[in-house]
């Protein structure tokens, strides 16, 4: 795997567009991380709160870094003081959290919500529905530390191409439907749209992605037994 080689024929797939990109390095060693960082990657996302603080704390202080797994509550306090986007949130008593860890930390957290785009069951995120249901929740005026900058979504893990467009279609439709809404609360800001991975991240990007967030593509498979 040359990183360096993987990093750059991807910053010129996404340029014309703009799309920023997320290195998801979970799993992978420092000195893995080095390359990338080297190579000018400067986004790096992880999964795992112990991981990503470990990987913080060992890596140039320039880097930002992006919580896109699932999150849980009790954690939050830990990548609190340093995260740069947390891209999961699927709960209003999550955003609850990281509104009194902000405060804690004296900083104001961005944050997506994470929408249930796919057709398979298992994956995490918001309806639609629940969506709107939550930038019109009062719970939310109150939410002074967290600034929610736009959207993210999983496509469905399938070779069919048609339904990867519609889910990413879906998701696009939905940001600017929050985007075009006349009453949204300050802390609601829609600039962002999260979707694209490895399998997937042309389809996203023609469908208007801002932000991809790709492993395998840079770093090779994941070894989960090492
Ligand atoms: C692991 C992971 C990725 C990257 O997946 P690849 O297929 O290796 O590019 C992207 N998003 C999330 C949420 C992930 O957990």
């Amino acid at each position: 795997m040359d990183i360096a080689e993987n990093i750059d024929q991807l910053q010129q797939e996404l340029a014309p567009s703009g799309c920023k990109l997320i290195a998801v390095s979970k799993t992978k060693p420092i000195s893995t991380l080095m390359e990338a960082y080297e190579a000018g990657v400067r986004d790096f996302g992880e999964n795992k709160v112990q991981e990503m603080v470990s990987k913080y704390e060992q890596m140039p202080k320039d880097i930002r870094w992006h919580m896109v797994g699932h999150l849980q509550r009790n954690k939050v306090k830990y990548i609190a003081p340093f995260v740069h986007l947390i891209h999961s949130v699927d709960s209003i008593r999550l955003l609850e959290e990281i509104n009194k860890q902000g405060a804690k930390n004296n900083r104001t957290i961005s944050c997506l919500l994470q929408a249930h785009i796919a057709e398979e069951e298992s994956k995490f995120g918001f309806s639609d529905e629940e969506i709107f249901q939550l930038i019109r929740d009062e719970t939310i005026q109150h939410l002074k530390y967290v600034k929610i900058v736009g959207v993210m979504g999983m496509a469905s893990f399938t070779p069919n191409e048609t339904q990867v467009h519609q889910e990413f279609e879906h998701l696009k439709l939905l940001f600017e439907a929050l985007k075009h809404n006349d009453d949204l609360p300050d802390q609601i800001r829609m600039e962002e749209i999260s979707m694209g991975m490895s399998g997937d991240y042309r389809i996203a990007i023609e469908e208007g992605s801002t932000m991809v967030r790709i492993g395998t593509t840079i770093f090779g498979e994941r070894n989960y037994h090492q």
